[in-house]
């Protein structure tokens, strides 16, 4: 089994999901004691929310840059980033380390394939939605996106800023949630991918089938750690 780095408090709400998750796995397909051999850096998320409302990403691929090259050097085989959006950043950890990186995009369209979608919606902040680095990951493996129309993106922003990353799952909102995903289906999105890690916190069924992007990425990870 191969030693696991998790980037993560980003926030640290759904890293506690990756760190199960992961476990979990590992223990299913190892039995008895077994448990992953994994490390985590939880960063103080205050530190990186400043950096995107400044939009200064070059500080933040520095801080996972840092970040990623401690858990390198503590032995990590394998780099997990426990967030959709910092993948806006992910070049830089990819350029600082020389051990395998595993894209969360890379990740859930494995997913998206195996459950048939191609059309899917996303959901998540805002530059995930609408920049191309997301989209365009996806597009890689043949999966097209659908997303929300703007007054609904900065909702959902504004839901997983104000409350899901500081620990507030409201009923309201998961009301909200469960709505845009209804909106994609219509839209003809065959599944709604939950494009920012917390979200599969206050979500779990709608009216399509949803990709919890944490717990893919997680299982992704654990596999490829046994794999090696
Ligand atoms: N965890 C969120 C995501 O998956 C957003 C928090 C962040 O990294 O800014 O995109």
């Amino acid at each position: 089994m191969r030693r696991i780095g998790v980037l993560g408090g980003m926030s640290w709400y759904s890293t506690a999901e990756y760190y199960r998750v992961i476990n979990e796995r590992v223990q299913a397909r190892l039995g008895g004691h077994h448990s992953a051999d994994l490390l985590v850096h939880s960063l103080d998320f205050a530190e990186i929310r400043r950096c995107q409302v400044d939009g200064d990403w070059e500080r933040a691929g520095k801080i996972l840059a840092t970040a990623a090259e401690g858990l390198v050097g503590a032995g990590a085989e394998l780099l997990v980033l426990a967030t959709n959006l910092m993948h806006k950043a992910a070049n830089a950890i990819e350029e600082a380390v020389g051990v395998p990186f595993l894209h969360i995009a890379d990740a859930v369209a494995e997913e998206a394939a195996r459950r048939g979608a191609r059309r899917l919606g996303l959901l998540g902040t805002r530059p995930v939605l609408e920049e191309r680095f997301y989209p365009e990951r996806l597009a890689r493996h043949g999966v097209e996106v659908v997303v929300p129309t703007v007054a609904t993106r900065e909702r959902v922003d504004a839901i997983i800023f104000d409350e899901l990353t500081v620990g507030e799952v409201r009923p309201d909102s998961q009301a909200e949630l469960r709505a845009a995903v209804a909106a994609l289906a219509a839209d003809g999105a065959q599944a709604v991918a939950l494009a920012c890690t917390e979200l599969e916190l206050a979500l779990t069924t709608a009216e399509l089938p949803l990709i919890a992007t944490a717990r893919t990425h997680a299982l992704a990870a654990a596999d490829a750690a046994l794999a090696g």
